[in-house]
This record gives structure tokens, C-alpha cells and sequence, in this order.
């Protein structure tokens, strides 16, 4: 595990991002969401094959050739983000042909996934049980409401958020209530969030001090991964 806690350096971390905008930044570090055959700088990064890229680029040498990037990369910290999505046009069966391969690599190289869901939570609940290596499991860009955040979580899922003001009431009853341990915080491909905004309006509304946020998401993350 590459992030070290250090009270000298206790980081914003951006769990899930697909833009590095803070890499000169020590208060900032982000986590890269790779989606494979993206040729991005890399810091420290996960990286799988994306459900919107719909099979391009999927094939059995470039899972292999993604199964050697964990051999050789410590940066490289998890597998994803992979997932299922219904809202998107691609083959329903295919999606699932190609999330259920990278859940195979992923169990067999013991690492984490990074999941991206989309109206097929019940899916995602009855494969989990399949692949008992997997290490952990994030549902990233979580924003659905507190009944289905506490299922996911009796199920062993760690929820990756990106609340704001204007986020749906269910969502922000999950930032208040949901267990701190498996709290993550992320903006994904939002540009006009900022990280910082987040862990603010979440340490207000838990009433929780920013450092001991900053401290517990750095915790989170090297169980985690
Ligand atoms: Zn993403």
C-alpha cells in the first residue's frame, strides 16, 4: 500500500476521479480511474474495462495484459471501475459477459474492485457471493438512498460519494447516517466539484472535525486496498 498516514500529511483524498487536477498538490491526492487504452499520467490509479466503453477494447490479452499492470505497478491499486449500467445502450448479456470476467481476474489476483452500478443492484448482490478472493468491493458514484445503502453495506460494499447541496434527499440521509469505516469521497468526472467542498459539507452535516474526516477516509483506504 503506497499512502502512507502521516499527520504532517493528511490529504483530501479523491477517491475516484477521471481527471487529475491537483497532482502538484500535497493536500490533494487522487485516485485515477483508468479506463483501459486510455494513455493518462499516471499517480496513483485502478483500472479496468469502463461498462459505457461497451467491449471495446475487451479481450482476453488485455485482461492478461491488465493482470500484469497489478504484477508490476504498485501504483495501480485496484481493479475497475467495471460494472453493469442499464441506462446504456449495450447488450445487457454482453455487459454482464464482460463484468463477470473482470470479477474472475480480480478474485484470482486477491486485489479490489471498484464497481460502477446502475439500476442493477440486485444483480450485483446475487454475483458477489461468487468471488470470495476479491479483497473489497466499492459501489463508486453511490447515489440512491439509505435503505439500499444499507443492504449494499450488510453485503460488504463501501460506498464512494460525491454529495452536494442539491443531492437528493436519500442520498444525503446516506452521507449523514451511513458507517464512517466505509466512507468514501470522490468526484468522478465532475469537474465543477471540488473535493475539499465535499469533505466540508460533510464534516458539518456529521458534525464531525475536518481532520478527523481527513483521517478516517486515509484509514479507509489502506484497508481498503
Ligand atoms: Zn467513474
Amino acid at each position: 500500500m503506497v499512502i502512507e498516514l502521516n499527520f504532517e500529511y493528511t490529504p483530501f483524498i479523491d477517491f475516484h476521479t477521471h481527471q487529475l487536477r491537483h497532482a502538484e498538490s500535497d493536500d490533494i491526492l487522487e485516485i485515477l480511474s483508468i479506463n483501459f487504452g486510455e494513455n493518462k499520467v499516471k499517480n496513483l490509479y485502478t483500472i479496468g474495462f469502463h461498462p459505457w466503453s461497451c467491449g471495446e477494447n475487451f479481450s482476453e490479452p488485455n485482461l492478461d495484459a491488465v493482470s500484469q499492470i497489478f504484477e508490476d505497478d504498485e501504483k495501480c491499486l485496484g481493479w475497475g471501475e467495471c460494472g453493469l449500467d442499464k441506462l446504456i445502450d449495450c447488450d445487457a448479456t454482453n455487459q454482464l459477459l464482460i463484468f463477470e470476467q473482470q470479477l474472475d481476474r480480480a478474485n484470482r489476483l486477491e486485489c479490489s474492485i471498484v464497481i460502477h452500478c446502475v439500476r442493477a443492484y440486485d444483480t450485483l448482490l446475487k454475483l458477489k457471493p461468487n468471488y470470495p478472493k476479491i479483497k473489497n468491493w466499492v459501489i463508486h458514484g453511490y447515489a440512491r438512498h439509505e435503505i439500499l445503502a444499507k443492504t449494499l453495506m450488510n453485503a460488504g460494499f463501501y460506498l464512494s460519494i460525491a454529495p452536494h447541496e442539491k443531492s437528493s434527499l436519500g442520498l444525503l440521509k446516506t452521507m449523514r447516517e451511513m458507517p464512517i469505516d466505509r466512507l468514501f469521497l470522490e468526484t468522478d468526472s465532475a469537474s465543477w466539484l471540488d473535493i475539499r467542498h465535499i469533505y466540508e459539507l460533510v464534516s458539518k452535516e456529521r458534525k464531525m472535525d475536518l481532520d478527523d474526516l481527513k483521517r478516517q477516509v486515509i484509514e479507509n483506504c489502506k484497508n481498503f486496498f
